[in-house]
């Protein structure tokens, strides 16, 4: 069993694609390994040892890819969002006692200056855009006496995150090498991922689904990994001409732009076939779903992941098994329970969502109520509280209800976001909807909801009301439907029910 990112990595063909890039040539698998092997020799130089920290301040793309790659399997990485602002990099890299930090060779942004104040060994990463895609090396300031040599063991940290904030201040999540070997390799489980299988990466780099679920578990799978810039639905299908992807992974906002340009590029669809598209990190509508499938002409598979997970923990099976629309899919490597809300036990029926598995981090860094609070024993085994609501059916399908903080209480009545969403969207002029709660003086919460219309339509904010009330009943309809141009994203593309009624201005009603 193949317990760190370096024995992943270690069998798969050298002569196999593993690295590309827009305009780029592969980096096939001898020169990952060989990047491998001079990247932890330079840290050494640098006095960086197995132990050692390491942020990485990267834009997302080949060299991020490989960077996490190299550096993981040397010491311990933490990918950082480029698009922080300079206190944000403070609180983070202080918060991550990182010891050195890896930005663009040019750099001179927010997270140099951020981490100059601490001491920070900086390294300076140079790409060479002559060579294979990923193709790097590092300078900086040589250390007087080199770290020790040595790759880090199976139980060492290899990934630092952070959550993504969505319900309260992001947690560090500390994940070990076994971590995310085990969810590689279930993902590649899941997708029957071979060598033959590239994936056109769109997710950001510092978050938990593009690092391991792209590249990883391509990389895992003895596979190739396409390394886009970044997301952007104008270049999508240009680059599926381009990387001849078999699928992609990507959150339900992002799978969202895509179908709106996918009626001007059948062209490209039809001429480069995908195996499967994979949706994960945020509930996928099913009409989106539906969509999707029609219009790529292959299976969307739904999986739920979350960064305490090292990403996934379950997953639709591939077809000629089913498929349960509106199902995050079977446990997907951890075991996956029902827990009783208050009490450290195990139940039957709609509950809390817990997991126990060799993907489940540690515990949060530097927060033990929070650890206190979302582990515990039972059955023998240790569990972990994933915050979100849901029940299993009897054939081990989870169906999930919506994050227990998520959840619209008003004045007792509890009311899942995901129901209104999915009313809302049967609205032939509704795109995007995302229902949330707004105070209320009477009730403490009452239904809300923001919507972006399809491109062409109109409707009022009267009008959608109406739709919903011929189908849900009344206590549910949205008091306030917004229409918008566009719904606020966090970082990762997740949209963000918590915190909505106040940053549209929706005061106590
Ligand atoms: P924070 O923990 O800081 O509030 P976050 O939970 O959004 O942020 P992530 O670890 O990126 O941070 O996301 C994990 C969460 O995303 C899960 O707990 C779940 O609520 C949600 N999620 C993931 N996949 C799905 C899915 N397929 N359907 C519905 N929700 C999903
Ligand atoms: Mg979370």
């Amino acid at each position: 069993m193949t317990t760190t990112l370096n024995s992943l990595i270690a069998g798969a063909a050298p002569n196999a694609r593993a690295i590309g890039a827009p305009g780029r040539a592969w980096m096939d698998y001898a020169g990952l390994r060989a990047l491998s092997a001079r990247v932890e020799q330079q840290l050494r130089g640098f006095g960086i040892g197995a132990s050692d920290r390491v942020a990485i301040v990267l834009p997302n793309g080949p060299e991020m890819a490989t960077a996490f790659v190299t550096i993981a399997q040397a010491a311990v990485t933490a990918p950082l969002n480029p698009a922080y602002q300079q206190a944000e990099y403070a609180f983070y890299l202080g918060d991550l006692q990182a010891k050195a930090l890896v930005i663009p060779a040019g750099y001179d942004g927010p997270a140099l200056a951020a981490a100059e104040p601490l001491g920070m060994v900086i390294l300076r990463l140079h790409a060479d855009t002559t060579s294979p895609a990923g193709e790097f090396h590092l300078t900086g300031p040589a250390a007087p006496t080199p770290a020790a040599q040595g790759r880090p063991d199976a139980d060492a940290t290899a990934l630092i995150l952070h959550t993504s904030g969505t319900t309260s201040r992001p947690k560090i999540v500390p994940l070990l090498q076994s971590n995310l070997a085990a969810s590689a390799r279930h993902i590649g489980q899941s997708l029957a991922l071979t060598p033959a299988d590239c994936c056109l990466n769109v997710m950001p780099l510092f978050h938990i689904h593009g690092l391991v679920a792209a590249v990883t578990a391509s990389l895992a799978a003895g596979g190739s990994v396409w390394c886009a810039p970044g997301f952007d639905a104008l270049k999508f299908f240009g680059w599926m001409t381009e990387a001849q992807p078999t699928w992609y992974t990507a959150v339900p906002t992002m799978h969202q732009a895509i179908l709106s340009r996918a009626a001007r590029n059948r062209d490209v669809i039809a001429a480069h076939p995908l195996r499967f598209l994979r949706s994960s990190s945020a509930s996928l509508p099913a009409q989106v779903m539906v969509e999707l499938q029609s219009t790529f002409n292959a299976p969307v598979i739904e999986a739920y992941g979350m960064t305490e997970a090292a990403h996934q923990m379950a997953c639709n099976p591939l077809p000629p098994r089913a498929q349960k629309p509106g199902s995050v899919g079977i446990a997907a490597g951890p075991l996956l329970r029902i827990a009783h809300e208050v009490e450290n036990r195990l139940t039957d029926g709609t509950g809390e969502v817990v997991i126990s598995g060799p993907n489940v981090t540690p515990g949060y860094e530097g927060n033990p109520d929070a650890n206190a609070k979302n582990f515990f024993e039972a059955d023998g085994l240790r569990w972990f509280r994933t915050g979100d609501q849901g029940a299993l059916d009897d054939e081990g399908y989870l169906r999930l209800t919506g994050r227990l903080k998520e959840i619209i209480n008003r004045g007792g009545e509890k009311i899942s976001p995901l129901e209104v969403d999915g009313v809302l969207l049967d609205h032939p002029a509704v795109q995007q909807v995302v229902a949330f709660a707004m105070p209320h003086a009477k009730l403490g919460e009452e239904v809300a909801a923001a919507v972006v219309l399809r491109e062409g339509h109109s409707a009022t904010e009267r009008e959608i009301r109406d739709f919903a009330a011929t189908r849900m009943a009344d206590f549910k309809v949205p008091r306030r439907v917004v229409i918008l141009d566009e719904i606020p994203k966090g970082a990762t593309g997740k949209l963000q029910r918590i915190g909505l009624a106040e940053k549209l201005g929706l005061g106590t009603q």
